[in-house]
């Protein structure tokens, strides 16, 4: 089989308005999770490439794009959600292929690439600066400036929506991006990098260089023209990014992933809370950077929530990701190394509950049944590691100080959950809990492009999604004029 986003050979790279051959002239295979067969072949783009596609931006801002208005770069954007949507089934079908994610969750990708592109399409002409009081005879503003050409490196697990809320942003501000996709999972990258061009947006505002992270990647972030960067994925490569960024003294967003508990207390609604406990977890087959892996129980309705999570994840089902089952495949035999290895890991801990792999899942897919710890104590790296697959542990509690150490003692800090019909508790755990985002009575809130998102500790710092994201993707200039 040969996927193709939209009309496009994937072997290319899209620089400065044209689809070309990558400088080295050299692919990469891409894998079908749900089978292990080839999808297609990409782009093995390297440091030329990443050279060409800063160029291209450069050029871009010393023409149309950077000329054009606020209101022009939000209509852009506006007719590129438009086209997305009128995309949907094929966008969803690579992401679904790509992936490996159940056609229903790509489709909500999808849906959630077209709302980035409306609410950035709306907020670009609303983000302005200020003006100053100060000394008799001056008048003092503020401008919101572009940084220039920004660099997105975006992981395999939810490219639309990294891409839309990351390189969104950048456009509303009047930067000009270069995205590097994962070597994993890059087609809808492509297919609307595509979209973006058909929508009217000017050659070189989006650039895309396909390629292993190691080649392009590590030229994005190594290269001086760049003067902001975007990072989703391992700590390991934050790391290594925000290294890179200190050398260029540019900054840096960095998102990467966390160990987010929910926090059941005795009061809680456990009937309301059980499928968000759930799905939490097993959304994306657990590869998601706001999964979360550890729910956190009061004893007295310990017992309850262990035998209710484990009656639905008896049912769980993993499966090729065009029969649209609860779980798809892991991204890649190697993610599913990986999350094997944290199983075994726990193969003295009690296992509440362990889902199924479909009997027609193909044998060369990256396929786990999900997983239930019961018990499991805080120190185990299974309730302190982020595990990236389908993969819970449930952990009781005696009291709310407890609860609030155990949430807050693993180095990450992206979301946390709070269960209870307590009003004064709801507000104290909101400011006790080491997070980027706190959610009670509920757990995502279905993930709303308008709400902030970003962590502390080893998840990262900046802030991206909502109006927030276009502080950090803009410069503050202040401007002080003396007249008398
Ligand atoms: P990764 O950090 O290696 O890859 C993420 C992106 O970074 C990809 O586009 C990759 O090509 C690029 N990259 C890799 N090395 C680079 C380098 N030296 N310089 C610049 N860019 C580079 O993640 P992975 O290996 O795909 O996954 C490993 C683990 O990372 C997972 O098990 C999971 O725990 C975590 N992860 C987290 C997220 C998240 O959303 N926070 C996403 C993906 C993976």
């Amino acid at each position: 089989m040969s996927v193709k986003p939209l009309d496009l050979d994937p072997a290319k790279c899209l620089v400065g308005g044209a689809w070309l051959a990558p400088a080295s002239g050299e692919t990469l295979e891409l894998v079908n999770p749900s089978d292990g067969s080839t999808l297609c072949e990409i782009a093995r783009g390297g440091p030329a490439d990443v050279a060409r596609a800063v160029e291209s931006a450069e050029t871009a801002l010393e023409g149309a794009w950077g000329r054009a208005t606020a209101a022009e770069r939000g209509r852009v954007l506006a007719r590129i959600g438009q086209l997305v949507l009128e995309n949907t089934e094929h966008l969803a079908e690579l992401e679904a292929l790509d992936v490996g994610k159940p056609l229903k969750q790509a489709r909500a990708d999808v849906l959630a690439l077209a709302r980035y592109m409306e609410f950035y399409a709306g907020a670009a002409d609303k983000l302005h600066g200020a003006t100053i009081p100060y000394l008799d005879g001056y008048t003092v503003y503020t401008l919101r400036e572009p940084h220039g050409v920004t660099g997105h490196i975006v992981p395999w697990n939810y490219p639309m929506q990294i891409i839309g809320r990351s390189v969104g942003a950048a456009l509303a501000t009047g930067n000009a991006a270069v995205l590097k996709p994962a070597e994993e999972a890059c087609l809808t990258a492509l297919a609307f990098a595509e979209l973006a061009q058909r929508a009217g947006l000017p050659g070189g505002a989006l650039n895309v260089v396909p390629g292993l992270g190691a080649e392009a990647g590590e030229a994005l972030t190594a290269h001086a023209g760049v003067r902001h960067l975007s990072f989703t994925g391992s700590v390991g490569v934050g790391r290594l990014v925000q290294t890179a960024a200190a050398q260029n003294v540019v900054p840096v967003t960095l998102e990467l992933g966390g160990k987010s508990p929910q926090i059941v207390f005795e009061d809680a609604n456990v009937d309301a809370a059980l499928p968000f406990l759930v799905n939490a977890g097993i959304q994306n087959a657990g590869q998601t950077c706001s999964a979360s892996s550890r729910i956190l129980v009061h004893q007295s309705r310990y017992g309850e929530v262990v035998e209710k999570m484990a009656a639905l994840y008896s049912k769980l089902v993993a499966g090729p990701a065009m029969d649209d089952l609860d779980v798809g495949p892991l991204v890649s035999a190697r993610q599913k190394a990986i999350v094997e290895g944290f199983i075994e890991k726990g193969a003295n801990l009690e296992r509440a509950a362990v889902g199924q792999v479909a009997d027609n899942a193909p044998t060369g897919g990256a396929y786990v049944a999900p997983v239930l710890f019961a018990g499991v104590s805080s120190e185990h790296t299974l309730a302190r590691d982020e595990v990236f697959g389908p993969v819970q542990v449930v952990m009781p509690f005696a009291n709310e100080d407890e609860a609030v150490s155990i949430a807050n003692g693993t180095d990450y800090g992206l979301v946390a959950s709070v269960w209870t019909r307590d009003g004064a508790r709801q507000m104290r755990m909101a400011k006790k809990l080491r997070a980027g985002q706190v959610f009670l009575n509920n757990y995502g809130a279905g993930g709303g492009v308008e709400l902030p998102f970003g962590g502390t500790g080893l998840s990262g710092h900046g802030r991206e999604k909502g109006f927030e994201a276009l502080y950090g993707f803009s410069i503050l200039k202040t401007v002080a004029a003396l007249h008398g």
